[in-house]
């Protein structure tokens, strides 16, 4: 289907005179992003495979059914389907742009000398990670390392690092976001494995102020409410180098987008990464709130919200609707067309 669709359009292309235009800017029109995520919609609307996580009370009573598709391009246009309006947690996806937030203040090697940019191949909190190679090695997208990066943001003290963790998701969101308090005392009041974590990383040098306040800021900024339209804003600002497409603010610094895409499509799906690679060739993040964002480079940004999860902690729904609406619109990176 996919490669008939470029073959269609090269051969359109042709017949214009303009056969060096490439399959995919064809393919990225209104009325084919509308299809897509409509049919994604109807498709996996009725699936019901995965559970809420529920090592986070709080999650558990999230409703299982929330489902929404929501795809910013860099264009500025916003498309979505289903339910964008609810909140939940952003949990891990968080992770990217503190991540973006350290690499920004303290330079894009700060991120890679102190917990790396490898995969781990292991959970998303695993304390045989940290062991096997004393806390470097592996990257800020599993606990360890986005605990780690927590602690590296500047600040004179808690409210100071919060509030600039706080307002650069707002920044990359366009518009002010807030923390869902309930989640957030919910994880805080259960988070001893994060706890221990913190400590342990700490105890290998890479996290260098206090490991308690690191893990508490880590808990709140997983805690901040997000819908599909947020996430999808937020994925469309690194798909178009740092600028958020819909506000014109440049968010961060587009020198360090690479660099940051890079290491979401090694670990951004924690041990699944590579799998979800396979399929869509896109740079992503899932947190276990039931979200998951994915990036087109230079083309959009696209999220979805579905809280059940699989067995490595990302959403079952957001996973195969995310896939199919890239591949149906050209969004695999590595898939090009011949000369
Ligand atoms: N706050 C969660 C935790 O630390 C985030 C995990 C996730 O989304 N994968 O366990």
């Amino acid at each position: 289907m996919k490669n008939f669709k470029g073959v269609a359009s090269l051969i359109v292309a042709g017949w214009l005179g303009a056969s060096a235009l490439p399959v995919a800017a064809v393919e990225l029109s209104s009325a084919n992003i509308e299809t897509a995520l409509q049919s994604a919609y109807s498709k996996y609307k009725v699936l019901k495979e995965g559970a809420n996580a529920d090592y986070i009370p709080a999650l558990a009573k999230v409703d299982s059914n929330l489902f929404g598709i929501a795809l910013v391009t860099v264009d500025g246009k916003v498309y979505s389907v289903g339910d964008i309006k609810s909140e939940v947690s952003i949990q891990s996806i968080s992770k990217v742009f503190t991540m973006t937030l350290v690499m920004d203040e303290s330079g894009v090697e700060s991120i890679a000398n102190n917990m790396g940019v490898d995969a781990t191949g292991q959970v998303f909190n695993s304390i045989v990670a940290i062991e096997q190679y004393k806390g470097a090695e592996m990257n800020a997208l599993v606990n360890p390392g986005a605990i780690a990066a927590t602690s590296m943001v500047k600040g004179d003290n808690y409210d100071g690092i919060w509030n600039r963790i706080l307002d650069k998701y707002s920044d990359f969101a366009g518009r002010k976001l807030t923390v869902l308090e309930d989640v957030y005392q919910s994880e805080a009041a259960t988070n001893q494995r994060n706890r221990a974590i913190a400590a342990l990383m700490s105890a290998y040098g890479h996290i260098k102020t206090d490991p308690v306040r690191a893990t508490d800021i880590y808990t709140r900024q997983c805690s901040v409410g997000v819908n599909a339209k947020d996430l999808a804003q937020m994925a469309a600002t690194l798909a178009n180098a740092g600028k958020n497409p819909l506000s014109g603010k440049q968010v961060m610094n587009a020198d360090n987008v690479p660099e940051t895409l890079a290491v979401m499509a090694t670990a951004g799906l924690y041990d699944d990464s590579g799998k979800w690679l396979y399929k869509t060739g896109l740079p992503a993040k899932s947190g276990v709130g039931g979200g998951i964002i994915a990036v087109a480079p230079g083309k959009f940004g696209i999220a979805v919200i579905s809280p059940p999860l699989d067995a490595a902690g990302n959403s079952v729904r957001a996973q195969k609707a995310i896939a199919d609406v890239s591949n149906a619109l050209g969004g695999n990176p590595y898939q090009v067309s011949a000369q």
